[in-house]
């Protein structure tokens, strides 16, 4: 069961959150089919965004997070809710996989080192809060890490992993970390959170030995004295409905509504986010414009 919590040292000068996201991402590797540089692409997005979900305040808000790089990979999409639940996909499932010499995926080969990330949130009142930045290095985290300094001025250090069988390409462990430094952190406090952070080891070398998430935050915040705020467990959730997508048909005209049905008039919506297949015969379609225009 995937879990993420949150931590504060008792000096309020720092946060570090941590989430074992393994199912999550196991999950979404069986539901697209990825590679595996989309798996650890968007695994690694899928345990940042939701830690950053969980960090919402309001109840109903979501956070939608999007990479679009220069590589093969195509658009790597996520969105998270403010209980941490998560659902994405990548554009090219089948992107190829390189490797470093020492072993470990290439992910910003996949993902491109020239692109952007875009950061939406949306509070389900007014205006959503959008941010973007350029892509540092296509690694996801080096790139989070940038997005909270340049976009929110709030210094972060983010670490991502997802650790795959080098086997069968299964999804074995993944997980992630976000601290933060809350306004008026001392100068020592920075200084003794690099030192832990120069000895840290990645997140999912430390859930193999078994470390849980909040010795990972311990850890990180080694000679502070930590609090939980919570622990939460999360999931892979799609949320996708047949009266949502009804409900999309709405926006579009009659005819293309009408065009939508093959030679057997069929026609088969696809949910990007869990592959979930919806089917619209002619007369369900002739159903959907007859309520679109009763509201218009
Ligand atoms: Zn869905």
């Amino acid at each position: 069961m995937d879990k993420i919590i949150r931590c504060i040292t008792s000096d309020g000068a720092i946060m570090a959150a941590a989430i074992d996201a393994s199912d999550i991402v196991f999950t979404a590797k069986k539901l697209h089919r990825l590679s595996r540089s989309a798996t650890a692409a968007l695994g690694r997005l899928l345990c940042a965004t939701s830690i950053m979900g969980s960090m919402l305040k309001q109840k109903d808000a979501t956070i939608n997070l999007r990479i679009m790089g220069d590589g093969e990979l195509g658009p790597v999409i996520t969105v998270g809710d403010s209980s941490g639940n998560v659902r994405g996909y990548v554009g090219n499932s089948d992107c190829p996989t390189e490797y470093y010499p020492n072993g470990k995926i290439n992910v910003a080969k996949a993902v491109g080192k020239n692109g952007v990330l875009n950061v939406m949130r949306d509070y389900g009142t007014g205006e959503p809060y959008i941010g973007q930045i350029e892509l540092v290095s296509g690694e996801i985290a080096e790139d989070i890490t940038s997005y909270y300094a340049t976009s929110e001025q709030i210094p972060t250090v983010c670490a991502l992993g997802v650790l795959i069988d080098k086997e069968d390409g299964e999804v074995l462990l993944a997980g992630g970390l976000l601290i933060q430094l809350l306004p008026g952190a001392f100068d020592d406090t920075i200084e003794k959170l690099e030192k832990n952070i120069e000895k840290l080891e990645p997140v999912t070398t430390m859930l193999a030995k078994g470390m849980s998430i909040l010795d990972i935050c311990k850890t990180a915040l080694d000679g502070f004295e930590v609090e939980v705020l919570d622990e939460t467990p999360v999931n892979y959730v799609c949320n996708c409905s047949r009266g949502k997508l009804e409900r999309f048909f709405f926006t579009m005209s009659d005819d293309d509504i009408r065009s939508m049905a093959d030679e057997k008039g069929v026609a088969i919506a696809n949910c990007h986010f869990c592959n979930k297949k919806y089917i619209f015969t002619k007369a369900d379609l002739e159903k959907i414009i007859q309520e679109k225009n009763s509201v218009n």
